[in-house]
């Protein structure tokens, strides 16, 4: 443990909560179920969601209490603190999850996915219908919202490149449909535009849908390429171990991230059960036992090196989050 966990949620409040999720509320749930690294102390309450209408309710009942809560869809871009999160974790996945495509033309589809849908369930479907556009995605782990949070991609693509628009909920209880010429992506984030109200992205502003403009193609094309895009994925990345993708950022000229780091012979280094991948120098793997603060030292100690190499500082790219 890294710290004492801090109950914020009052006799009340855990009342409220039962009450609004039918029961469905779970105390000091251990968020290492909810992660793709296996590692994360417990959350306070969690909450997965069933529905749209039960999320408004829940967070705008949240926010009139001033009671703390984050978002999450997957947890495949999270470290959880081992002290586990104060307060509320709404996790979207797996019920916030349906697509709707609709025909634009005969050239193109505007799909409209919820936010707990899992990306790669997206992907496929997309292949299934005939919709190119979601290709570069192929491999991506965690939901919909997760990857227009965190603007996933890869070098084929970013998911900016295909969003239309995006329907987000404030604290306050009031959906918002956010076109695309809004929204500000940059490098594996998204930022809400000042003038929409409620300021800048926080972490109490919700995605709940995407909408996503893709164009019609032939399917058994799409699937060939698909096949090509996992196979060279598997040959690089260690995809069949616990992770959370790429730790640090590529900065933004000169070599990778991963390039750095293997170059200061980092690869298979270890602090407690956490590991930088063989396969990929970019990766820390759990390798069984990690704990949350293996990996934040395992960090450390990669950024400190690659610093004292190369005078590069390297900017975490996964999200930390807990007390
Ligand atoms: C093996 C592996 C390979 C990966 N490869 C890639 C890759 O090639 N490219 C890439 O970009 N990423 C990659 N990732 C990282 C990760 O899969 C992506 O960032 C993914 O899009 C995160 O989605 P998630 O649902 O798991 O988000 P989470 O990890 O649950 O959350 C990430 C952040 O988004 C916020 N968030 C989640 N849902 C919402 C919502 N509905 N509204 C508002 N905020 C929300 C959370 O609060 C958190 O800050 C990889 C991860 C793994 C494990």
């Amino acid at each position: 443990m890294t710290g004492m966990k801090k109950a914020l949620l009052d006799a009340e409040t855990r009342r409220w909560l039962a009450d609004i999720t039918s029961g469905r509320v779970r105390y000091d749930e251990p968020m290492s179920l909810h992660t793709s690294f296996r590692v994360g102390g417990p959350a306070e309450a969690f909450v997965e969601v069933k529905s749209a209408d039960e999320l408004v309710a829940l967070v705008s009942g949240l926010a009139v209490k001033d009671a703390p809560y984050h978002v999450v869809g997957g947890g495949t871009n999270l470290i959880v603190t081992d002290a586990g999160i104060s307060g509320v974790v709404i996790c979207l996945k797996p019920y916030i999850s349906d697509m709707v495509i609709e025909d634009v033309g005969s050239s193109h589809a505007r799909v409209t996915v919820s936010a707990g849908t899992s990306l790669p369930l997206f992907c496929s479907h997309a292949i299934r219908n005939g919709l190119k556009g979601m290709n570069f995605a192929l491999g991506i782990p965690g939901t919909v919202g997760g990857a227009i949070r965190m603007n996933a991609g890869t070098a084929l693509g970013w998911i900016s490149d295909v969003l239309d628009s995006i329907l987000v909920l404030y604290p306050s209880g009031r959906l918002e449909r956010i076109g695309r010429n809004s929204l500000s992506f940059s490098y594996r984030k998204l930022t809400l535009p000042q003038s929409f109200g409620e300021n800048s992205f926080s972490h109490e502003t919700i995605i709940v849908s995407g909408r996503f403009s893709l164009v019609r193609e032939n399917a058994i094309d799409l699937k060939q390429a698909a096949g090509e895009i996992l196979r060279n994925r598997k040959h690089r990345q260690p995809m069949s171990l616990l992770s959370a993708g790429c730790i640090f950022k590529n900065p933004s000229t000169g070599k990778t991230a991963g390039e750095l780091i293997d170059l200061c012979g980092l690869k298979g280094r270890k602090i407690g059960g956490a590991e930088i991948s063989i396969k990929h120098a970019n990766f820390i793997v759990n390798t069984g036992s990690a704990t949350a603060a293996d990996i934040l030292a395992l960090m450390d100690s990669m950024r400190q090196i690659v610093d004292q190499q190369f005078h590069v500082n390297l900017e975490p790219e996964v999200i930390v989050i807990g007390n």
